[in-house]
């Protein structure tokens, strides 16, 4: 199995290790400030947020959490849930319009083991895909280059979730 290095994650890594508690949650922190633009929120419905991921895997990589510091599905409320499931649809479609990908992987990664960034906060990952973006890590590693485009991808997303 080959080994995929994303030194632009690094920062994101380090931030969240050993920060499981509800405090020193990037995510809480995004969502109790008042600043929607400059932490890339998205949409804000009534239980959970939809976000775009400051450290993407590919451009347009959204994430759908509950507004609450809840580490797995089974912990938040009924409803959240359902909203959750309404946003992740609405994300396809919204995907699909707007940045014209081919596919769309969808998943959640519970527990450190698997993979989750920031464990304590269950997040979905909704991340668009073209033809041929197998090799998509190498055009993304200039970190500046990404931030360009996540503004204008921020407001084109923005501007579809919220009609
Ligand atoms: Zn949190």
């Amino acid at each position: 199995m080959k080994s995929l290095h994303c030194p632009w994650r690094e920062k994101y890594i380090k931030r969240t290790q050993n920060k499981n508690i509800k405090n020193d949650c990037i995510f809480c922190e995004k969502i109790k400030e008042n600043k929607d633009e400059k932490n890339y929120i998205i949409f804000r419905a009534k239980h959970s947020v939809v976000i775009l991921n400051l450290f993407p895997y590919n451009a347009g990589h959204l994430l759908i959490m509950p507004n609450k510091h809840k580490k797995d599905l089974a912990s938040i409320s009924k409803n959240t849930r359902s909203e959750i499931m309404e946003l992740t649809s609405k994300a396809t479609t919204v995907l699909e319009k707007t940045l014209k990908c081919d596919g769309i992987n969808i998943g959640i990664n519970l527990g450190e083991v698997a993979g989750a960034g920031i464990p304590g906060h269950v997040h979905i990952h909704i991340l668009p895909r073209w033809n041929g973006d197998t090799n998509f890590m190498p055009t993304l590693s200039n970190t500046k280059q990404i931030s360009c485009d996540m503004n204008r991808i921020y407001k084109e997303l923005r501007k579809e979730f919220c009609k």
